[in-house]
């Protein structure tokens, strides 16, 4: 919530006009409470799972002829049903476990002050230095969480569901037990945590990492697909190797970069 009552007022206090993004996020979020504008977390991340990967399970559907040459297990075709499964329980997961947990430690968010939510906004030299510190924070704390589900126990009692699809489809992302989104998330709110930022920086975070997680289980490695010139990117087909592969392969855990699986002699593609 933004202590100030009026345009005017912000305006006074910044010393300066408010930016147009600025007098957007000011008409939005002046009389929002703090916790319920850190919920939108969970809002932004079922936005972003439901929107990202539609187009491409449209396309499998509608056109897959042309869909199929960039196919990385061509053979498998998933129905609109198995889709619809999918997202239902994952939509399910954000609603039921993510959802009520934003709000359930909140206070340790606000005590910590790991996210501000008033004006100014951050600039994006602001923003992008604190979202490369996340994304190496988190490539490397859920490369060896991810490590770990790979134990007997762990893949038996929980990561046995995430692979449930040998090829996965984006809506597979977050297709998981309950105990692995609340286990996995701890590395996306780390980086936040030691690093903290403007609530719509952590909101942008978390669209990132949603798309990312998206474009890693899409099924199909597309040559023209901008993340190929990020140094050092797993991208869709090196996961999905980790998806064919199975329970039992020990390669390509790292979630984002792949730096991780060359360092411990972990990565197969
Ligand atoms: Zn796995
Ligand atoms: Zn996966």
């Amino acid at each position: 919530m933004i202590r100030y009552a009026t345009a005017a007022e912000v305006e006074a206090a910044l010393g300066r006009a408010m930016t147009c993004a600025e007098a957007t996020w000011f008409q939005y979020s002046a009389t929002m409470p703090d916790y319920w504008l850190w919920w939108h977390t969970a809002f932004v991340f079922l936005v972003f799972y439901t929107l990202t990967p539609l187009p491409l399970a449209l396309l499998e559907h509608l056109a897959p002829a042309v869909a199929l040459k960039y196919k990385l297990q061509p053979r498998v075709r998933l129905s609109p049903a198995a889709l619809l499964h999918c997202y239902r329980d994952s939509a399910r997961l954000v609603l039921l476990v993510m959802s009520p947990c934003l709000i359930v430690f909140y206070p340790i968010v606000k005590v910590m002050g790991i996210i501000r939510t008033g004006l100014p906004l951050p600039s994006i030299w602001e923003i992008a230095p604190q979202l490369v510190v996340y994304h190496f924070v988190e490539d490397y704390l859920s490369y060896w969480i991810h490590r770990l589900l790979h134990t007997k126990w762990a893949y038996n009692n929980i990561h046995h569901v995430h692979h449930e699809f040998r090829a996965p489809a984006g809506f597979a992302a977050s297709h998981s037990h309950w105990a692995e989104v609340l286990i996995l998330a701890i590395p996306t709110f780390v980086g936040p945590a030691v690093v903290p930022c403007h609530v719509t920086t952590h909101l942008l975070w978390f669209s990132v990492r949603v798309m990312e997680a998206a474009e890693t289980h899409c099924g199909y490695d597309f040559p023209f697909s901008p993340t190929k010139l990020i140094p050092f990117y797993g991208g869709a087909e090196y996961h999905d190797y980790h998806h064919y592969v199975g329970g039992h392969g020990q390669s390509n855990f790292s979630s984002i970069f792949t730096y991780c699986d060359f360092i411990y002699r972990t990565n197969k593609v």
